[in-house]
């Protein structure tokens, strides 16, 4: 036997309910907030990563999955959504349509991470890139979309934690007075943060190693480097975030994975599914697009990670609705008697019901046992008696209700 690569999951045909419904409820909520759908391809140059992700960060120093194709070329399986988007935005001028272009993606991402719960090595994202405004208040849009899409699936107990990194200008000062602080403790860092302390020492921050969460606890707080440009924003993104009710926290420790973060950082957390808590993580990217060449434009986004959120519903006990029933199936025995249930099966199918019958030679008990295990919301039995009245004998498998319908009134039955 051929077993899946570690860190895949298949989506088994009993559970891929779970999954449509995560993607309706996405695709709807994102519609509400008038955002269009983008596919971009599953791998890129290598190039758009590196520019896109940029070269301090885990993704591309430990995780992208690259190859050489066959003409030589450096390919990368998306490892996030982001920089495929601002590829494609510059690449196909959507800088010329109506601005800000609202977008939203559900893709596939590859990263080679150690597997474990909520972290795998092929996963999914639901995500959301608004481009084109520096406003505040699409800060809070795009929040507030995050937050009516963990609404809708009726999951609570998420806390919303944002922060600011401001911009290039705040970062000079901050990064500085930040390199000051761990300069004391350098040889402790881990070996990872030593070098980031040369190229980015914000990644520090976000180190999952004790001894360096230790080391940063006491450190210098980005809010207080803010530039009043960068610090009015935010208070706008607070305030409008209270004026929709909207609880959040200040967390100054979040700095986000992506090297062209600036302004508005956030994430969801939830304390429900252990160390892979963040469902959702977000920010504004203003210097971003530049980098593949557009003109300088704004843009925020989030994404979150699908098979999280799942695993978090479960945890909870959130009721994840299963559209999929069988609305009735015919139970029938005899050469006459199947025929009838084909042409009425293929009659309400037709007319949009799902309708199913034995094919499998079983004898009329066992169908029964199968049509509640394919939880058929009815159930008919069409027998020698059946057939010669034209009558299907209709049972109701929520109420245990039975009666004779004519063949021809089934539907007004079963609608
Ligand atoms: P983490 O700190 O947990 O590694 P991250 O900062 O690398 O997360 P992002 O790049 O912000 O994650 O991706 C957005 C979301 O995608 C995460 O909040 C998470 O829900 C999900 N995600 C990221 N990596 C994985 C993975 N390897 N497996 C499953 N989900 C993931
Ligand atoms: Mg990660």
């Amino acid at each position: 036997m051929v077993n899946l690569p570690k860190g895949t999951k298949d989506v088994l045909p009993k559970d891929s309910y779970k999954w449509q419904y995560l993607e309706k409820t996405a695709r709807k909520v994102a519609g509400i907030f008038g955002a269009l759908e983008i596919r971009t391809p599953t791998f890129e140059h290598t190039e758009v990563f590196l520019r896109g992700v940029g070269n301090t960060t885990d993704i591309v120093n430990k995780e992208m999955y690259t190859f050489l194709d066959k003409g030589e070329r450096s390919i990368t399986l998306k490892p996030e959504g982001t920089a495929g988007v601002a590829r494609a935005f510059v690449e196909n001028g959507l800088s010329n349509l109506p601005l800000p272009a609202k977008l939203y993606y559900i893709t596939p991402c590859f990263r080679y991470e150690r597997p474990q719960a909520g972290r795998l090595r092929e996963f999914h994202q639901f995500g959301i890139e608004f481009i084109g405004s520096k406003d505040a208040g699409i800060d809070a849009e795009v929040i507030l979309l995050a937050k009516s899409f963990f609404d809708e699936l009726g999951i609570k107990n998420l806390t919303l934690y944002i922060n600011s990194i401001g911009c290039k200008e705040c970062r000079k000062n901050y990064q500085a007075a930040l390199r000051e602080y761990l300069k004391a403790n350098y040889d402790s860092l881990c070996d990872l943060c030593k070098e980031r302390y040369h190229t980015n020492p914000m990644r520090i921050l976000d180190c999952k190693n004790p001894e360096c969460k230790k080391i940063t606890a006491g450190a210098p707080k980005i809010l207080d480097y803010l530039c009043d440009d960068c610090k009015d924003h935010f208070e706008k993104v607070k305030s409008l975030l209270s004026l929709a009710n909207v609880e959040y926290q200040i967390d100054a420790g979040i700095v986000r994975g992506l090297d062209y973060y600036t302004k508005t950082v956030f994430e969801f957390v939830s304390n429900n599914i252990g160390a892979q808590g963040t469902v959702c993580g977000g920010g504004r990217y203003d210097d971003l697009l530049e980098q593949f060449g557009g003109n300088n434009m704004p843009g925020i986004g989030f994404a979150v990670g699908l098979e999280r959120l799942l695993l978090l519903m479960e945890n909870a006990g959130v009721l994840i609705p299963n559209s999929n029933a069988i609305d009735l199936y015919i139970a029938n025995i005899g050469e006459k008697e199947y025929e009838k249930a084909f042409v009425i099966a293929k009659d309400l199918r037709d007319k949009g019901y799902a309708v199913e019958i034995d094919h499998m030679g079983r004898g009329i008990k066992s169908q029964f046992k199968f049509a509640d295990k394919i939880k058929a919301k009815y159930v008919g039995v069409i027998g020698e008696d059946e057939l010669s009245r034209g009558v299907i004998k209709l049972k109701n498998m929520a109420s245990g209700e039975e009666k004779d319908v004519l063949t021809q009134n089934i539907e007004e039955e079963i609608r």
